[in-house]
């Protein structure tokens, strides 16, 4: 197959590994979006979010806190970022990771999501509520 992280996973592209374990690989991000940006990915190859098994899921998140931890001890953030780009043009490595991104004062990226409160009524967010317990 044809990817770059299972080449990174089995040491034929180098990487800057920072944890490895039977099920989870972590390594620095190339871009270094901020200092300390990690990737956690698992080492069986699966797309996205939406192939993740509850099992894999448990076995990747399970290491979020351990490295978060990490970086916060290692380089002193003021907080921390962990974000999954999942599907076209969002992900542009098809095999699902997570971003750790320590952040910095004045570090460039947004601070939050965009704040839409009070725009919505109680009715819009009831629909909301509906249309994704129907499909869970
Ligand atoms: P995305 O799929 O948009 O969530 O991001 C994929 C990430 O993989 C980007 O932040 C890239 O910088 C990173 N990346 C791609 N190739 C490598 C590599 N060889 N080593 C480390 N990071 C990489
Ligand atoms: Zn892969």
């Amino acid at each position: 197959m044809d990817c770059i992280f299972c080449k990174i996973i089995e040491g034929k592209i180098p990487s800057y590994k920072v944890y490895e374990d039977e099920n989870v690989f972590a390594f620095l991000d190339i871009t270094q979006g901020t200092k300390g940006h990690t990737l956690i990915i698992p080492k069986e190859h699966i797309k996205n979010v939406y192939d993740l098994t509850e099992g894999m899921a448990e076995n990747i998140f399970k290491v979020v806190p351990k490295i978060a931890k990490a970086l916060k001890t290692a380089f002193n953030p003021i907080g921390i970022n962990i974000i999954s780009n999942n599907e076209k043009p969002l992900q542009s490595v098809f095999h699902f990771h997570i971003h750790l991104v320590p952040r910095y004062e004045n570090d460039g990226m947004e601070l939050s999501t965009v704040n839409n409160y009070g725009k919505f009524s109680e009715e819009y967010f009831m629909t909301l509520v509906k249309d994704i317990k129907e499909n869970l």
